[in-house]
């Protein structure tokens, strides 16, 4: 499984901090980080996501107010949003 982070649309509610580790906050830019993420383009991110943590990175995802997280399964079909 695979997670996109669009860090420019991300407006700080930090919800996806409280459902995956993956996922921290920068209060200073009012923006999350994912952790050991790879900036693929500017402000956009993008890592694995680790086995038996599926659950809550798709967690962190749908509980973006403005999905600015999509994930992929391994296949590259987009699950969420
Ligand atoms: S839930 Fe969405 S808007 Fe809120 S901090 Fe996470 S990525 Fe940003």
């Amino acid at each position: 499984m695979r997670i996109e982070f669009n860090r420019e649309t991300c407006i700080g509610m930090f919800q996806c901090v409280d459902e995956w580790s993956g996922f921290t906050q920068d209060p200073d830019a009012g923006k999350a980080i994912l952790e050991g993420g790879d900036e693929s383009a500017p402000d956009r991110f993008v890592r694995e996501v680790p086995e038996g943590e599926e659950f809550d990175a798709e967690m962190a995802a749908r509980v973006c107010p403005v999905d600015a997280i999509t994930l992929y399964d391994d296949d590259g079909e987009q699950l969420v949003p």
